[in-house]
C-alpha cells in the first residue's frame, strides 16, 4: 500500500530498528515507547486492523501470533510476562491502519486496560 506508514518501514523506505523478521512478519521497536520493552508486530501483507481480519490469510495470522512469542523470547520477558494489545478503530484508538500487535513488557504493567 503506497501511502502505509508501516509498508514503507517493512519496505526499509522508512527506518526502524529491527528486533525479528521472517518471511511473513516483522517486528520492529516502537518510535513511542510505553513499557522498557515496546515491539510492534505486522504482517508483511497490508491488512488495515483486526475488523477487516477476514481479508488475511490464516498462516500470515498465525505467524503473526508466533512472532508475538518469538519477539516475547528474544527480549527476555518469557517468565515475567507481557502483554499483547492490537488497537482497532477510532475508539480502540488506532492511529496506523496496518494490523499490528503491540508487546508491552519489562514492567509490571497496570491492570486497567483503558
Ligand atoms: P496504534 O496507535 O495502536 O495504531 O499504534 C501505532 C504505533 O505506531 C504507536 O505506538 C506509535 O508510537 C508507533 N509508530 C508510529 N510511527 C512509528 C515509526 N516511524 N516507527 C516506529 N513506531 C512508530
Amino acid at each position: 500500500m503506497e501511502n502505509c506508514l508501516f509498508c514503507k518501514i517493512i519496505k526499509g523506505d522508512i527506518p526502524s530498528t529491527c528486533v525479528y523478521q521472517d518471511e511473513k512478519t516483522y517486528a520492529f521497536r516502537d518510535i513511542a515507547p510505553m513499557a522498557p520493552t515496546h515491539v510492534l508486530v505486522v504482517p508483511k501483507a497490508h491488512c488495515e486492523g483486526i475488523d477487516v481480519i477476514d481479508a488475511l490469510d490464516d498462516a500470515t495470522l498465525a505467524a503473526c501470533l508466533r512472532t508475538v512469542r518469538k519477539v516475547a523470547e528474544l527480549e527476555g520477558l518469557t517468565e515475567s510476562g507481557f502483554r499483547t494489545v492490537s488497537n482497532c478503530g477510532k475508539d480502540g484508538c488506532q492511529s496506523v491502519r496496518h494490523l499490528h500487535f503491540h508487546v508491552l513488557g519489562g514492567k509490571q504493567l497496570s491492570e486497567r486496560m483503558d
